[in-house]
């Protein structure tokens, strides 16, 4: 074992992420931190498959599904690839404003759908240190209080919401990526066109200009946060229900992947 993955095995074993008798459905996006966590669990031992979803969006869609293929092919383990446009008959290419927060709806409902639907216990992603830093700051910056309970690296199931973990929360981004390319994983450095809007990308890199002047500011500011999240832990005003149309867990009567890609048109829900 080297030294990345005895760092992320202590992550896992100290947040108490993954027993090993869990069925893992690792959403690999094309880039190199979700094929770097599909890597290392596997070598790790988990329990693993991948799971892809075909956003429709020109080029950078084709070359990540190409590499999710390859990465599928050294791990010999089954790969699970869901088409957006085969579901909602539209791609985020079609969408004509809010990309990438329709995109992140997007990703989570289908990830969890899947991998409620096929008796998966966890779902993990590839979200690193510097992901949730600029979430956090994110959701500071705008209140988010609700929000602000949740970055943690373990999320528990309930309802037909699986456990979602984080195993690279305490990884910087540098580290995954001198470890994807030391071990030949395959990954595409292509960007998707509609990142420059993704305000969490200007947080990013605006605080790593500062961790430049105030080294570890990003480990201290993440550290400061779990010392403090119970302050944000507030009670839920609402009951999770049924969405009315598709029947997965949701806070309101339709739940935010029904309505965001307006599905209640399609369903006997207005006749
Ligand atoms: Fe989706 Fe935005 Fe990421 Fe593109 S940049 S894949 S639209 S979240
Ligand atoms: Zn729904």
């Amino acid at each position: 074992m080297d030294n990345f993955e005895k760092l992320v095995k202590k992550s896992i074993d100290k947040f108490k992420m993954l027993n090993k008798d869990e069925k893992i459905l690792v959403s690999v996006s094309g880039g190199k931190d979700s094929h770097a966590a599909a890597y290392v669990l596997n070598k790790l031992g988990y329990n693993i498959e991948l799971f892809h979803i075909n956003l429709g969006i020109k080029n950078f869609s084709d070359i990540s599904l190409e590499k999710v293929k390859e990465l599928s092919n050294i791990l010999e383990v089954p790969l699970h690839i869901v088409n957006l446009k085969d579901i909602t008959g539209k791609t985020i290419e079609d969408l004509k404003r809010k990309h990438c927060s329709i995109c992140g709806i997007t990703k989570r409902y289908l990830m969890n759908k899947f991998g409620y639907e096929n008796n998966f216990d966890v779902i993990v992603t590839g979200h690193n240190l510097d992901d949730e830093v600029s979430f956090l700051l994110n959701n500071l910056l705008n209140w988010s209080v609700r929000y602000l309970a949740k970055h943690f690296p373990v999320l528990p199931a309930h309802d037909k919401f699986l456990k979602k973990v984080k195993i690279f929360y305490e990884i910087e981004e540098d580290l995954i990526l001198k470890y994807a390319v030391k071990n030949n994983i395959p990954f595409t450095t292509a960007k998707c066109k509609f990142a420059k809007d993704a305000i969490t990308l200007k947080h990013r890199a605006y605080l790593n200009e500062l961790e430049k002047e105030r080294k570890n500011i990003k480990k201290q500011f993440l550290y400061g946060y779990l010392k403090y999240r119970h302050l944000f832990d507030i009670e839920e005003d609402f009951q999770f229900r049924e969405c009315e149309i598709c029947g997965m867990t949701s806070a309101g009567k339709i739940c935010s992947f029904c309505r965001v890609w307006k599905l209640y048109k399609k369903s006997k829900y207005k006749n």
